[in-house]
C-alpha cells in the first residue's frame, strides 16, 4: 500500500519509506478520529486544521507511490509539525504540548539519508520557528477553554510519555539500521578475509606451477634430445632400438605430465556434474585400463558389491580412481611375490579405499605427499601433481582423502566421500 509495485534496493531506504508511511497513516487516523471527538463535544473551529492533517500524509503517501521519496518525507514532517503548532496554541503551556516539538523537530533525521542531513536541518529549524511562534508569538486561540488542574496535570504526563515513546522509537529505528549496516560490514569483511585467503592460496600455487612447468616441461626435452643424438651416431641396431624405446618413454611420460595438467585446470575450472555411477563398473574400466603397465605381476581386486551405485561425478571420481590405482601399480614392490591392488566400498563411512602391498610411504612424507608436485621417493618418475589433483577433485566433490601407510608394508589411500553421494 505504500510502496506500490516498486522494488527498493536499499534495505535502510526501504526501512524509512515505510516509516514514512506508517507514521502518514497515523496522522490520518488522528486527522478521523479526533473530529470525532470534537464534534460530539461541540467544538468546531479546529475542523478546517483536521482536513489539512488528513490531506497532507494522503498527499506524502502518494508522493511515495509516485517515487517522490524527498518530498514525501518533507511533507509529512511538515505536517506533523502543523499539528503539534496547531495543538500548543490551544492547549496552555503547562499540559507539555511542546514537548512533542522535541520528536517532531528531529524525526526527520531518522527517516532521512546521511547525504539529505541538510534538508534534516532545515526542518528542525522550522519547528523551533513555530515553537517559538507559539509560545512567544500571542497567538493563542481565542476557543481556549479554562481547563482543570487535574486535566492539565494528566495532560502533561500523558504528553510526556507520548513524545518520550515516540523519541525512543525514533532512536530504536536508527539503531537498529546502524547495528545491521555494521553487521553487513563485517560480514562483508570476513567474505573479503576470506577471499583474500583463497586469492593468495592460488597464487601460491600460481607461482609453484609455473616454476615446475617450465621446468618439468624442459626436462624431459633435454634428454630426448640427449637421446636422438646417441641415436644419430648408434650403429648398432640393437642400441638404435634401445634408444627409441628411452625416447617413447620420455614422449610418454611428457604425455602423461601434460595430461595431468589439463586434468588440474579442468577440476579448477568445472562444475560438478552429479549422475549415477556403477561404482564396481567404473573401477573395472580403469584397473584393464592400467593393467598392462604392471607386468602381470599384480593381482587386482575389485572387492566392490555390483549393487553400489553413487550419485556423484564420474569424471572426478574417474581422475580420482586412477590416480590412485596407477600410484599403487607404480609403487608396487616388484622384487617381492603376492602382489596386491585392491579396491573397496565402505558403505557405513561412504569410503572407497584402494589399498596395495607395495613399498608404503616413510612417515615423514605422509603429511606432503599431497602437496602440489611433491614426489615422496626416488623411484618417482612422475611430476607429483598426482594426488595433488587427487585432493583437489576429492575436495571438489565436497569430500576427504587420507592415507594410511607403513614404510615396507604398504599403503591404504580413503577417499571419504559426502552422504548425498551415496
Ligand atoms: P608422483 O607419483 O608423480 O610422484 P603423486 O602426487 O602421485 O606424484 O605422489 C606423490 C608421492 O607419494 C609419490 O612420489 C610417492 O612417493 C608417494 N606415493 C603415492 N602413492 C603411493 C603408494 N601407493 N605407495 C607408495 N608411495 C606412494
Amino acid at each position: 500500500m505504500v510502496i506500490g509495485n516498486e522494488i527498493i534496493h536499499s534495505r535502510a531506504e526501504f526501512k524509512r519509506l515505510m516509516l514514512t508511511g506508517y507514521l502518514s497513516l497515523i496522522c490520518m487516523v488522528v486527522a478521523v478520529v479526533y473530529p470525532i471527538l470534537d464534534i460530539t463535544n461541540g467544538v468546531y473551529y479546529a475542523l478546517p486544521g483536521y482536513v489539512v492533517l488528513f490531506i497532507l500524509p494522503a498527499t506524502s503517501i502518494f508522493l511515495i507511490r509516485r517515487k517522490r521519496y524527498m518530498a514525501a518525507k518533507v511533507l509529512l514532517m511538515i505536517a506533523g509539525n502543523l499539528v503539534v503548532f496547531f495543538a500548543a496554541i490551544n492547549d496552555p503551556f503547562e499540559t507539555g504540548v511542546f514537548l512533542f516539538f522535541i520528536p517532531t523537530g528531529i524525526g526527520l533525521f531518522s527517516i532521512l539519508e546521511f547525504k539529505e542531513r541538510k534538508v534534516g536541518v532545515a526542518l528542525t529549524a522550522f519547528s523551533l520557528f513555530l515553537f517559538l511562534l507559539a509560545y512567544y508569538g500571542d497567538l493563542h486561540s481565542p476557543y481556549v477553554q479554562p481547563l482543570s488542574q487535574f486535566y492539565i496535570q494528566v495532560s502533561l504526563i500523558f504528553n510526556y510519555c507520548v513524545s518520550l515513546t515516540i523519541s525512543f522509537l525514533m532512536i530504536n529505528f536508527l539503531m537498529s539500521l546502524n547495528n545491521r549496516s555494521e553487521n553487513e560490514l563485517m560480514e562483508k569483511e570476513e567474505l573479503a578475509n576470506q577471499k583474500n585467503k583463497e586469492l593468495q592460496k592460488v597464487n601460491d600455487e600460481l607461482d609453484r606451477f609455473v616454476y615446475s612447468v617450465s621446468h618439468d616441461l624442459r626436462s624431459p626435452l633435454s634428454s630426448i634430445l640427449g637421446l636422438t643424438n646417441l641415436a644419430k651416431k648408434a650403429t648398432d641396431p640393437k642400441d638404435l632400438e634401445q634408444l627409441l624405446t628411452m625416447i617413447q618413454g620420455r614422449v610418454e611420460a611428457q604425455d602423461h605430465f601434460i595430461r595431468e595438467i589439463i586434468d588440474y585446470s579442468r577440476n579448477a575450472r568445472t562444475d560438478t556434474q552429479m549422475e549415477d555411477v556403477p561404482l564396481k563398473g567404473l573401477v573395472n574400466e580403469i584397473i584393464i585400463a592400467l593393467k598392462f603397465s604392471s607386468s602381470g605381476q599384480i593381482e587386482f581386486r575389485n572387492l566392490i558389491d555390483e549393487k553400489t551405485h553413487l550419485h556423484s561425478d564420474k569424471t572426478r571420481l574417474s581422475i580420482i580412481l586412477n590416480n590412485l590405482v596407477s600410484n599403487s601399480i607404480k609403487y608396487h614392490n616388484y622384487t617381492l611375490d603376492h602382489l596386491f591392488v585392491e579396491v573397496g566400498y565402505d558403505e557405513e563411512q561412504n569410503r572407497i579405499y584402494v589399498k596395495d602391498n607395495g613399498t608404503g610411504i616413510r612417515s615423514e612424507h605422509q603429511g606432503k605427499i599431497f602437496n602440489m608436485f611433491y614426489r615422496g621417493s626416488d623411484r618417482s618418475t612422475g611430476s607429483g601433481l598426482g594426488l595433488f589433483i587427487t585432493r583437489e577433485a576429492v575436495e571438489k566433490l565436497g569430500g576427504k582423502i587420507e592415507v594410511q601407510s607403513t614404510y615396507g608394508e604398504g599403503s591404504t589411500f580413503s577417499v571419504f566421500l559426502p552422504r548425498h553421494n551415496h
